[in-house]
């Protein structure tokens, strides 16, 4: 960890201990350590660790998530936002900026992408219908770096796209 990063985690921890100050005190006193032990692993798992991308985290485990899916070439969890009753991430394991990257080229990439999204669309309330959504670039809607599909479903979907 870097000074900035040091710097970070600690007005985090500082300012969540304000935010559960309240609540804190009513815990039983055997429990307090535990709470902020919590903040602690909170903090270190959001905090922006320069040049950790948040989905290459994600499949380290070090940020938890709800998986769904997982094998040698790719990972598929709920997204933390949903925007359908049905939302997942599928995501390959190799870290790839977006569909643009030339190492998206790489047909060992995205066929096991495609074949997790068949696979999963199973196991999900979805046989009606469902979309996959890619973003590419931040004018495409991108906010992470890391490329992934959005497999959305569980209602109908309208057309165009906002
Ligand atoms: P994008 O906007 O890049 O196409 O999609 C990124 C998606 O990642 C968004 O739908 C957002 O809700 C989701 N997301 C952002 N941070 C997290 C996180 O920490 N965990 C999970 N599960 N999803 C996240
Ligand atoms: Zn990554």
């Amino acid at each position: 960890m870097n000074a900035y990063e040091d710097c970070f985690q600690k007005a985090m921890i500082l300012s969540w201990q304000k935010v559960i100050g309240s609540e804190r005190s009513q815990f039983p006193s055997i429990l307090q350590n535990s709470v902020d032990t919590h903040v602690r692993f909170a903090v270190q798992c959001h905090s922006p660790k320069m040049n950790e991308c948040l989905f290459c985290r994600i499949i380290k485990g070090e940020i938890p998530s709800k998986i769904v899916f997982r094998n040698e070439f790719v990972l598929a969890f709920h997204d933390i936002n949903p925007q359908a009753p049905v939302h997942l991430l599928v995501v390959p394991i190799k870290h790839v900026e977006n569909l643009k990257d030339p190492k998206a080229s790489d047909s060992s990439l995205l066929v096991p992408v495609f074949n997790a999204i068949r696979e999963i669309s199973d196991s999900f309330p979805i046989s009606k219908g469902f979309r996959v959504v890619v973003n590419c670039g931040r004018e495409g809607g991108q906010t992470v770096d890391h490329l992934h599909f959005h497999l959305l479903g569980g209602r109908p979907m309208s057309w165009p796209p906002g």
